[in-house]
């Protein structure tokens, strides 16, 4: 049992050296991302459970260097957020959004939101608000075109300025919703003061709708308690026919996932519009 155990921790330990260097590699590379032009925004669609139309995007962060190759964001964005690079990198995210939703309208395109992610680090900035709103103006867009992701994991620190902040958000018109819904547990009780406009169910629970009775009942649940305080709700990661039937008997109002399209380049994005 000895034998086994120290064998099992000289294991763990190489296993973990190897972790601790690689984050090292992607943290050091991570400072170069945007002056090395290593990084692009692709779109994912939001389609209206309704019209079927295309009603709104989110904006999703690539980014690949030679050395490391193709980086996923669920390993650099903890890696950005820990050495707080992720301001820098998120306050491009936001320019190249609020660029891109100008530039469709201005192409003709009927209006639509532009989803930004927005992490808890960020949206802890001084004077986030007026940020985004002088980001908004330099690029021309309306406010009411902009929404901001936000996870409950904003207010787990902070309750209080988390419902400051988002106050002066919304007094700028800015809309927010909640991203991840239903994995955090602040969120009923602080849903009525918070001033988001939308929910978006999580993926985990929209995976298994079809078969999982308790997801089934989690999923209508999120959805008529959104209906009864006024909020609209999105679902994430719809793969499926039988997923998205579930969620319009439901009264589901958007969704968004692989079933309909995979986030897009913007020449990508252009021609869905364009057909
Ligand atoms: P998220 O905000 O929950 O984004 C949804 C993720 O689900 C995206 O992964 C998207 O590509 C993926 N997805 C969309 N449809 C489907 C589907 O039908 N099936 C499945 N299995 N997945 C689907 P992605 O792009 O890898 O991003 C992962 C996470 O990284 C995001 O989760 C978000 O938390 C974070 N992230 C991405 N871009 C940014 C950013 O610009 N800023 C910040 N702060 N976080 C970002
Ligand atoms: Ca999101
Ligand atoms: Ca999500
Ligand atoms: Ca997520």
């Amino acid at each position: 049992v000895k034998r086994a155990g120290r064998h099992d921790f000289r294991f763990f330990t190489a296993a973990m050296q190897q972790r601790a260097a690689r984050h090292l590699q992607v943290v050091n590379a991570l400072r170069y991302a945007l002056e090395r032009e290593q990084m692009h925004v692709v779109y994912q669609p939001q389609v209206s459970l309704k019209t079927g139309r295309i009603v709104g995007a989110e904006a999703l962060l690539r980014w690949s260097t030679p050395e490391l190759g193709v980086v996923s964001p669920a390993e650099f964005i903890p890696a950005a957020e820990e050495s707080g690079l992720i301001v820098a990198i998120g306050d491009w995210v936001l320019r190249q959004a609020v660029r891109q939703a100008r530039g469709w309208l201005d192409a003709g395109f009927p209006p639509m939101v532009m989803a930004v992610n927005l992490s808890a680090i960020q949206f802890r900035t001084a004077d986030l608000p007026s940020h985004v709103a002088q980001v908004l103006y330099e690029e021309g867009l309306p406010p009411e075109y902009l929404e901001l992701e936000l996870t409950e994991g904003v207010a787990v620190q902070d309750p209080q300025g988390a419902i400051a902040t988002m106050n002066q958000l919304h007094d700028r018109g800015i809309r927010m919703s909640i991203d991840d819904f239903g994995t955090g547990f602040s969120s009923l009780s602080h849903l009525k003061k918070f001033k988001v406009y939308k929910l978006k169910i999580d993926q985990s629970f929209v995976r298994d709708i079809s078969t999982d009775s308790e997801d089934k009942a989690i999923v209508s649940a999120i959805i008529n308690m959104a209906r009864s305080l006024g909020l609209t709700t999105i679902a994430e990661g719809v793969e499926t026919v039988e997923q998205l039937e579930f969620l319009r008997e439901q009264d589901c109002d958007e969704m968004q996932g692989y079933h309909f399209s995979k986030p897009l380049t913007p020449d990508a994005f252009r021609a869905l519009l364009e057909r």
